[in-house]
């Protein structure tokens, strides 16, 4: 099998099978009992968002380790709520953990703006300056589109954010960026970012949310107020050691370099094999047959290929029989009809209907990735021949 569904979820690394052992069996411990064993764990855990913080390039701040990113953004979302006349800002690009978040809050009668994308993908800002000002309370925006790749501009919206609504908090879903785009959050000025452990090479089931500020958040749940009162729950000690593991192994930099790569070899070879063109460009079939390649020039990670003529959906399954892994976006929404961010883009019906998700890792080997480029360049002639 070649795995190109990257964005969706990763294989763990082998090392975190040990880590988990270790924190599951031997050091299986309460961190919040009082036992010399649960001290030392609990010390482990404040060792480990010290960590944490560095790899985020952080200066101040804490880390609160959550069940999944889409509890980390509804807990960065919902705990900035406040009662009054105050307005929330979000993309129409985000995930669904936070546009449906956005879209009840909308119900409940808050006020609430979305903003447009631009064809490239990213947030218009133009359109966002419109909305911005003093009672502006949340700016939420993702830092990579889990559907395009398309990277936002965090320092141009926090230089907006500073202008506009100084005291409004900004949240970033970092999910697709963390431990794959190298940043440093003081760069950006970001007050809470959320991101997931399964992403880049951790277990399923443990996240995180930087929290710069933690008097300025309110807890989703009463419980034990484990966790800086924010986010009480046993915390799971082998997730987060397992999590630490998977980014002690990570260079983003060499990944992010190696990546781009893998990228450009796949785009040279299904490229090489015929009836491919980049979206946008000037290849052009009479026939309407050939494969377009669409990557937004974004995050090396993710691109999206458009099959003309046949649905995104019976490519990603006959290619499924041929080994190959592919996605359809969200894997939240893949189940239902369309693509929301692929339309919001401007994205044609045609277009968007025969769209693919291709995301890569950057442990894949370069036989992988041609094997993978020719299978798919191969099975799209012969579903095409089919079809007709
Ligand atoms: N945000 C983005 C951008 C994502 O890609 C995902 C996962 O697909 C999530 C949030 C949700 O992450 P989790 O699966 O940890 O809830």
């Amino acid at each position: 099998m070649i795995y190109l569904d990257n964005a969706s979820t990763t294989k763990m690394f082998d090392e975190c099978v040990e880590v988990h052992k270790e924190f599951s069996c031997t050091s299986f411990f309460n961190p919040s009992a009082l036992s010399e064993n649960s001290l030392r764990l609990s010390k482990q855990i404040l060792d480990t968002e010290k960590y944490f913080l560095s790899r985020l390039g952080a200066d101040e701040g804490n880390v609160l380790f959550t069940g999944c990113a889409t509890e980390s953004n509804n807990l960065a979302i919902k705990g900035s709520v406040r009662s009054g006349n105050w307005e929330y800002v979000f993309s129409v690009g985000e995930h669904p953990s936070v546009f449906n978040v956005a879209k009840k809050m909308a119900l409940d009668g808050l006020k609430v703006h979305f903003v447009p994308l631009q064809k490239n993908g990213q947030v218009d800002l133009n359109q966002l300056e419109k909305v911005l000002n003093e009672r502006t309370r949340l700016v939420s925006i993702m830092q990579v589109s889990n559907e395009t790749g398309a990277i936002n501009d965090l320092k141009k919206i926090f230089s907006l954010k500073k202008r506009l609504c100084p005291n409004a908090v900004f949240h970033v879903d970092g999910v697709q960026g963390f431990m794959k785009i190298p940043f440093a959050l003081r760069d950006t000025a970001v007050d809470l970012y959320s991101f997931s452990g399964h992403k880049f090479h951790a277990p399923k089931g443990i996240a995180g949310l930087y929290v710069k500020n933690k008097n300025a958040l309110k807890e989703l749940f009463e419980g034990g107020g484990q966790q800086y009162l924010l986010r009480s729950g046993t915390e799971n000690v082998s997730g987060i050691m397992q999590m630490r593991k998977a980014v002690e192994l990570i260079d983003e930099k060499k990944n992010f370099q190696r990546t781009q790569e893998i990228k450009n070899l796949f785009n040279k070879t299904l490229l090489s094999c015929g009836e491919v063109g980049f979206f946008g460009g000037d290849f052009q079939t009479d026939s309407g047959r050939g494969i377009l390649i669409n990557d937004f020039g974004g995050s090396p990670y993710i691109e999206t290929l458009h099959f003309q003529g046949v649905k995104g959906e019976t490519m990603l399954h006959a290619l499924d029989a041929e080994g190959v892994v592919v996605g359809l976006g969200s894997a939240c929404s893949s189940k239902k009809a369309g693509n929301r961010v692929l339309e919001e883009i401007g994205l044609d019906k045609e277009s968007v209907v025969s769209s693919v998700r291709i995301s890569f890792n950057a442990y894949m080997t370069d036989d992988e990735i041609q094997t993978a480029a020719r299978i798919i360049a191969k099975t799209y002639a012969d579903l095409w021949k089919r079809m007709r």
